[in-house]
């Protein structure tokens, strides 16, 4: 596996690919990786002719230092998952050390309004800023024909889509479908740490959301609206009784991340987003209603 850590050599490594003509394809990650990231470095690999991984885990998105500090690092382990996929395209890990994304505490950030002011950024204070500028600066490094972002951190995927609109980015936005575990667990980095006990109660999330999916159904076999209220009750019910600690649970829009109580249909979609705190593990997932295909993977996914 190709490793780059510095910004210069990067960018050599995609100025020789580009003139060789091929696409570049760009998968921004933490690390720790997953089947939820490989299912994103695969998509990638089908859209473009060279894929960039990035590994780094961004000081800057974490509000607490604890949860910086515990957060799990296995770069040798992530290229090791990485070759195994066998991807016929040439695959290139960036891993930067924190001195060299950050030489300079940086006087220029990205901040995305109002798109951060509910869910994870209400919770999370100066989350979603740390989350655009290294986005923003990781985009202006790799300078990729596309970037495929999870649609697991939907609002950061929304504050994403946001951000390249506003600044005019050359790059495309590519949403990749949410990878469960077998009992509908939204794969993370962060399941490492849940002990069996804490993986048990952890699995309600999903459940949560399942529930409103088929509130929605119900709502509309029965010819009714599909109403927030409704929708997020079901979901607020399931967690009622789960040793969890709820951080929030909403229905927002899909567009704006606000709270919402518009009827959700296929032209006004709103996503019930969950979080809350396992074992000291914070956790997130949510599901998009009024997409069908989301509501549908969904429902496929948990039992
Ligand atoms: P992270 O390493 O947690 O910053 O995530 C890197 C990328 O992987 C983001 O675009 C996430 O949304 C995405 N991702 C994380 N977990 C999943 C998952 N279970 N399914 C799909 N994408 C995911």
């Amino acid at each position: 596996m190709e490793r780059i850590t510095t910004i210069a050599a990067l960018r050599d490594r995609v100025a020789a690919a580009r003139a060789a003509g091929a696409t570049i394809g760009f998968v921004p990650t933490m690390g720790a990786l997953h089947d939820g990231h490989l299912a994103l470095v695969r998509l990638a690999a089908t859209l473009s002719e060279v894929v960039v991984v990035s590994v780094f885990v961004n000081p800057s998105q974490f509000d607490r230092p604890d949860d910086l500090a515990a957060y799990p690092r296995d770069l040798d382990g992530d290229e090791t998952a990485l070759a195994s996929l066998g991807l016929r395209v040439p695959v290139v890990v960036f891993a930067p050390s924190v001195e060299e994304m950050y030489p300079r505490a940086p006087l220029t950030t990205v901040s995305v309004a109002t798109l951060g002011e509910h869910l994870c950024g209400a919770s999370r204070p100066g989350h979603f800023e740390g989350v655009a500028t290294v986005v923003t600066k990781l985009l202006s490094i790799v300078a990729p024909d596309l970037a495929v972002f999870g649609r697991k951190d939907r609002q950061q995927l929304q504050v994403v889509r946001r951000l390249v609109a506003d600044l005019e980015l050359p790059v495309e936005i590519v949403a990749g479908p949410t990878q469960r575990e077998d009992d509908g667990l939204a794969r993370s980095s962060r399941n490492r740490r849940l002990d069996a006990e804490d993986r048990i109660a952890a699995a309600a999330l999903s459940r949560a959301l399942r529930a409103s999916v088929l509130a929605a159904e119900r709502a509309r076999d029965e010819g009714r609206e599909v109403l927030p209220r409704e929708v997020r009750a079901a979901a607020a019910a399931v967690l009622a009784d789960v040793p969890l600690v709820v951080d929030y649970v909403e229905v927002v829009d899909a567009a704006t991340m606000q709270p919402t109580s518009a009827p959700v249909s296929e032209t006004t979609p709103a996503v019930v987003a969950v979080a809350g705190e396992v074992g000291g593990v914070r956790l997130i997932d949510n599901v998009e209603l009024g997409d069908p295909e989301d509501e549908a993977r969904l429902l496929s996914a948990t039992s």
